[in-house]
Order: C-alpha cells, then structure tokens, then sequence
C-alpha cells in the first residue's frame, strides 16, 4: 500500500508529497519546492527515498529538487514538456522576486503509460495539459488516489493565465483523466485540503462532469 504524507512547501502553501510503500520502506518525493521540510520529514519517517519526481515545472513544486538531489543523491524524473519551466527557474524566481535558483537537471522523463514504480507500489502517470503543457498527474489505481499537482484544486481549479496555459485544455484534462476515475479516489492537490473525484465532478463550480 502506498502512504501520502503532504508536506507544505514555500510561501506558496505547495504540498510536496512523500510517497512510501509500506511494505518496503521505498520512497518517492513528489513535487519538491523547498529541501528542508522535505528532508527533516523523510529522517522523521527513516524511509528510503529512491527517485524525485515532479507533475510540472512551476518553481513552487520544484525549486528545492536541485537542493535535494545533491543531498539524497537519488535519480530525478521529469516531465519533458514542462523542461522549458524547468530551465527557466531563474526567471520564474525574477518574476516574483525571489532569490535565483539553480534548475535541477533530470536524469530522464516521465512518459505517459510508463508507470512509476516505488517498492511494490505503481503509479500510471496522466498527461493533464492545460495549468502547463506538460502537466502529468499520477494516479495509484490499487489504493484509489492520485496526486494531482496544480490540476485540479478542492472546489477549484489550476491556473491558466500563466505562459502556455489554456482553459479549454485543462477542463478537457479534468474531464477525461480525473473525472473518469473511480468516484471514491482521494485527491491530493498541489495546493489546500484533499479532495476526491466524486466530491469534484459533483461540486466543482469550474468543471463539470460530462
Ligand atoms: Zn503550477
């Protein structure tokens, strides 16, 4: 079984996810926007992180992965459609004043249909276009729950005023890679409380359920 615990990150409120299969101790970061928290949290726990991963390449979700990939020493996948915002990272920062950061460099992608796999634990990784180009979302069909990054929001929805974004293509990305989903899976967010899928396509007052 595959444990989430969320770990608040930078000013942004981002939740970091470490994911850990409880049979094995293996362990995933997910998202890293800051080191430290991440860092104190995984020693807390004593599990063993193995790969970094990321949904997207927003400096919220992977402006400490640099940081921690130097500490843990430890592969990091990333999504090839967001290396653009990867590699802008220092722009990204200039932009809402915040000190420059180092891109971290991915040892290699994370394509859709190839899953990730954490001790005995399997992600299915989802294109999920639309907050950026190459959001991916990660969906664990044996435990029902998915993080989902800055996709989908308790009761709202990701951004898409941002360079790249397009509603039309987010709300067909909610549609047919969430909503789809089985109605009782938890959803973590890139931002704010735990939702799940039922919860959205009935309540979401952004996207509807077709
Ligand atoms: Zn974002």
């Amino acid at each position: 079984m595959l444990e989430i615990h969320e770990i608040p990150v930078t000013p942004f409120q981002q939740n970091c996810t470490l994911l850990v299969c409880s049979e094995t101790g293996a362990a995933a970061v997910c998202d890293c926007g800051d080191a430290d928290p991440v860092l104190h949290k995984i020693e807390q726990l004593g599990v063993k992180v193995e790969q970094i991963i990321a949904t997207h390449g927003h400096l919220d979700h992977v402006g400490g992965t640099h940081e921690l990939k130097l500490a843990l020493e430890v592969p990091f996948w990333f999504p090839s459609g967001d290396l653009w915002l990867l590699e802008g990272i220092s722009e990204q920062a200039r932009m809402y004043g915040l000190p420059p950061l180092t891109p971290a460099i991915p040892d290699g992608d994370l394509p859709i249909g190839v899953d990730v796999k954490i001790g005995n634990c399997s992600l299915e990784v989802r294109h999920c276009p639309g907050h950026t180009p190459g959001h991916i979302v990660f969906y664990d069909a044996a435990a029902q729950q998915a993080v989902v990054g800055d996709v989908l929001f308790q009761g709202s929805i990701g951004r898409t005023d941002f360079e790249r974004g397009s509603l039309p293509e987010l709300t067909k990305s909610i549609q047919q890679q969430l909503y789809t989903l089985p109605g009782q899976t938890v959803v973590h967010c890139g931002h704010g409380p735990t939702t799940t899928i039922a919860h959205e396509a009935a309540t979401n007052p952004f996207v509807r359920s077709v």
